[in-house]
Parts: structure tokens; sequence; C-alpha cells
């Protein structure tokens, strides 16, 4: 090309690009130009009307009601949604009884694979799709839902798929043998990625099931719904069923189900646990987290410093093992947060479909009033506060800033309480000791990252932690081969793995 035509097109791209951006670093300040980079979301076709997924038919709600989901980046309706009553449950279960009687359970192991392999291949093929419905319905930003969502999920149909015909391997010495129709339900943050962390292992061990998906983000699952089909599934081994918390409770408290498998707040695991407790179903609760990031002084601090924004200001803080606490050493803290404050100005808040934004929106106007009460708590109650971003918020739409507050008292709600939002606890400590209670003194247990360059104090310190998952010099990293779950208030059980088939089996 023309140097001449370059110049043309140069100066019609910055003057398409409408963010000049001023990273103001406590260093040299520096300028340079993003320009939009959108993803198109042409690809996906979304129904006005979506109905439930039951005995491998499309069926209209018993009622005939409908709720809408909305887009979180601008509040506006994407569609609306089929609410499932509770003779829709009931028709659901028993569509996955008789599958499971007549078809599941009869077929030889190594044909129950076969369709999850081909499950796993098409939801490779349609990844774009997914991650840019994820994105719209949800609020993550694309690159999130792009490279980590989607893949992830492709890779536990693939894993589990792989398990289907080796149960005597994952189990040696034993027969086992599937319990029967599942009752799952999920949340709102990952919502594709709990539905197949909750399928793929039940039909691995010859399982049917029934899954609701939450309120706020059921098209993906619904989308999941026409995979399943694609992939030739005999109809009833999966039935989705969309609604709110009362479609969830018609469906664990159903007296035909086998087990309960929950991820979601602890407030909702505790009234599950109570109404199964009278039942003999089996149960996994997947619930909340406080985790702590615990930094020692000889830290790979940069590294440290990225692995904290991405602990708890990526994906918005919607993770249920967001590093929402930051335990660091005494004698680096005023440098450590001087380096965060750094790294958070460079943070791109934004339109979650734009392939440069790292934080995108709160998925829902309600989960926002929740995040800005925790945060107008903790100023009232006087915590030094920052809170910073490259890019200005949207003008519509749900969504907040990263924001942390240093120095915080253990007794602080804002370092006891789950807040599911980009917000940040930082305290100090001077011994290995005080920061392992520290870290251990909450209700929950479910994740901790150590940051350290001597592996034997990485040791030392995880051997402490009463945490379920425990990160070395990173974070938020997950493997489907690798099971994950909690202590205490953060759960029972695991998922994941070959831990993760367990729940779903009889071991005789
Ligand atoms: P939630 O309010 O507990 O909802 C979770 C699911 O349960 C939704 O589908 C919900 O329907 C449904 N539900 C509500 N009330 C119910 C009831 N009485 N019986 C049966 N089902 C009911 O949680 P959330 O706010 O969606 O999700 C955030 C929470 O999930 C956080 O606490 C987070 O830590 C936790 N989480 C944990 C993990 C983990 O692996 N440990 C992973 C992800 C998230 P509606 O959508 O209609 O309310
Ligand atoms: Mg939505």
């Amino acid at each position: 090309m023309l140097d001449k035509e370059k110049d043309k097109k140069k100066k019609k791209h910055s003057k398409s690009a409408n963010k000049t951006v001023k990273v103001k670093t406590h260093k040299a300040p520096f300028e340079f130009e993003y320009s939009d980079a959108p993803e198109s979301r042409d690809i996906v076709k979304i129904k006005e009307r979506n109905l439930l997924y039951i005995n491998g038919q499309w069926q209209e709600p018993s009622e005939g009601s409908f709720f809408p989901t909305l887009n979180p980046a601008d509040g506006e309706v994407l569609a609306e949604v089929a609410e499932a009553s509770a003779a829709d449950v009931d028709k659901a279960v028993q569509a996955a009884r008789k599958a499971y009687e007549g078809t599941w359970s009869k077929i030889p192991a190594h044909e129950r694979g076969k369709y999850i392999f081909r499950i796993a291949r098409i939801l490779q093929e349609r990844a774009r799709e997914f991650a840019v419905l994820e994105t719209l319905d949800n609020g993550k930003p694309i690159k999130e839902s792009r490279d980590v969502d989607i893949p992830l999920v492709a890779s536990h149909f693939f894993y589990n798929a792989g398990w289907a015909d080796k149960l005597d391997y994952a189990f040696p010495g034993h027969k086992v043998t599937p319990i029967g129709v599942a009752a799952q339900v999920i949340p709102w943050n990952f919502p594709l990625l709990m539905a197949a962390w909750k399928i793929a292992p039940a039909l691995a061990t010859g399982n049917c099931v029934v899954l609701k998906p939450a309120e706020t983000t059921p098209l993906t699952a619904l989308l999941l719904a026409e995979v399943i089909e694609q992939a030739g599934l005999p109809p009833g081994v999966v039935n989705i069923v969309t609604g709110a918390g009362k479609t969830g409770a018609a469906l664990v408290n159903h007296p035909d189900v086998n087990k309960v498998a929950f991820t979601g707040s602890t407030e909702v695991g505790r009234i599950i646990a109570k109404a199964v407790a009278k039942t003999n179903k089996k149960l996994t609760l997947e619930l909340g987290g406080k985790s702590a990031h615990i930094v020692y002084e000889d830290a790979a601090i940069d590294q440290a410093v990225e692995g904290v924004v991405n602990g708890i200001f990526f994906n918005q803080g919607h993770v249920c093992c967001a590093g929402s606490r930051l335990l660091v050493e005494e004698s680096i803290a005023k440098d450590f947060v001087e380096k965060l404050k750094e790294r958070m100005s460079q943070i791109r808040v934004g339109d979650p479909l734009d392939k440069n934004t790292d934080v995108g929106a709160i998925n829902s106007h309600r989960e926002l009033e929740k995040i800005r009460g925790f945060i107008n708590e903790a100023k009232e109650e006087g915590w030094e506060y920052f809170s910073a971003s490259a890019t200005e918020l949207p003008g519509k739409g749900f969504f907040q800033k990263p924001c942390f507050f240093n120095d915080v008292g253990s007794a602080a709600s804002i370092f006891r309480q789950e807040v599911f939002g980009p917000v940040l606890a930082i305290s100090t400590f001077r011994t290995p000791q005080e920061a392992i209670s520290k870290a251990n003194d909450t209700p929950y247990g479910l994740a901790a990252g150590v940051w350290s360059e001597k592996a034997s104090k990485i040791q030392k310190t995880a051997l402490g932690l009463k945490a379920g998952v425990i990160w070395a010099n990173t974070y938020n990293k997950f493997d489907p081969s690798s099971p994950f779950g909690g202590y205490y208030e953060s759960g029972w059980g695991r998922e994941g793995g070959r831990h993760g088939l367990f729940p779903y089996v009889e071991v005789q």
C-alpha cells in the first residue's frame, strides 16, 4: 500500500476511535489510543420466546408464563424465557426417569462416551456463537467467555467422555452403578461452565439430568440443549427447565430425583441441605467464598500484582473463588499497594463485547446494588478507599469500577462477607502464622493463593490453610482433571477430576 493511502487509512481509523485513554501511572504518564474492537453479535440468533427442553422436545410452559432476560451491558431485553411450574418440573423428571430406565443406563458405556465426545466437538465448532451469547446474557468480557469459559466447557465434556467406559479404573477394585436422575441447579456467574461441570460427569456415569439455569442467564443452557439435540442424545437424557428460585425448589424437592447438585449462594445452599436431609438423595453443594492471597516479601511482586488483579477484578469479581482478600507482608505492603494502584489504573471497564475490555458488566441491577451497599458500608466505617480504571464507565448498563479498601481490620464486614464484585479488602501480616490464621478466619474455605519464591514456604503455608484449592504463584487456573470444592460454608463434595464422578455413582 502507498504511504499516502496508509496515512489516509490511519487518520480515518483514529477518527472512529472514540476513546483517548490517559493512563495515569505514578511514574511517567503516557497516552495512547484504543480503537473500538467489537466482536460481532451477528453469529448469534436469539429467539424472541424460548421454551422448555423436556423429553427431547421444545415445550410451552404449562402456566403460559415467560420472564425476560436482559443484556446487563445496556439493560435491554434479549429474550423472553419460559417459566417452568412444578408441573413442568414433574414432566421433566418423569422424562429423565424414563430415559434412564429405558435407554441411558442400558447402552454400553463406550456408546455413552461417544455421545459426550460428540457434544464436546460440536461445542468447539460453535464456540464463537456460545462465547458471544454468554457475553450478551451475562455481561462478562468476550475475552473471558472466548478464552476461558467456552474452552473449559468443551474440555469438561471431553474429559468426562473419556471416563465413561473406564469407570473401573476410576474406582479400582469396585463395581460402580449410576444412581438415576440428577437435579442440577446453577448460578449466573459461569452459566455454561457450571452446566458443563454438572451435566458432563452425570452423563459419563450413566445418569439422566434435569438442569435449571439461573434466571438472569438461561440462554447458553438453552443453546446447549440444541447441541444435545444435534448430538442425537436419546430424548429425556438431558432436560433444561428455566425459571426462578421457585422452579429450582420444585426440582430439588421432587421425590423422584436421586441426586441434587447445587452451585450458588450459601444461603440457598442451607435451605437445600435442610430439605434434602429428610430424604436419601445424594447432595453436593458448591457455595460462596472469601478467598485470600498471601503475598510474602520474597514473592515476584509484579507477577503477584497481576495475579491479585486477575483474581478479583477480571470477570467483575463474579468468581466464587475470587481472591477477594489480600494479605501482604508488612515490609512490602506500601510498595505493593502502589503497584496495585498503577495496574488498576490501566484496567479497561466497558462494553463486554469489545475485545479490549478487561472488566465487563455486573450481571444484574440487583447485584450492582448489593455490591454498592457493601462499598458504602465500608466507606462509612472509614477504611481507606481507592478506585480506578483506564476508562470511564458507560452511560447505560450495570457497571462498577474496580476498587479496594486498604488496611482493613479483620472484623470488618468487607473483610468477612462475600461481595461478589470487583472489590478487594487488604490487610497486612508479620509472620506466616499470622497470615495463615487471618486467611482461615472466615466461615468459608474455598480457595487461596500463596506467593513466594520459596517452595518450602509455600508448602508449609498451604498445609496450614483450610481451603479446597490452593494456587502457588498463580491464581484462578482451572482444569477439568482437577477437583474443585470447599470447606465449611463453601460447600460439600468436589466437582471435577475423578472426585467429581463419585457423587454420581453407587460404589459396590
Ligand atoms: P443463588 O441465589 O443461590 O442462586 C443459585 C441458583 O439457585 C439459581 O438458579 C437460583 O435461581 C436458584 N435458587 C434460588 N432459590 C432457590 C431455592 N430455594 N431452591 C432451589 N434453587 C434456588 O446464587 P447466585 O446469586 O445465582 O450465585 C452466586 C453465588 O454462587 C455466590 O455465592 C457464589 O460464590 C456461588 N458460586 C459458587 C461456586 C462454587 O463452585 N463454589 C461457583 C459459582 C458460584 P434464580 O436465578 O432464579 O435466583
Ligand atoms: Mg441476562
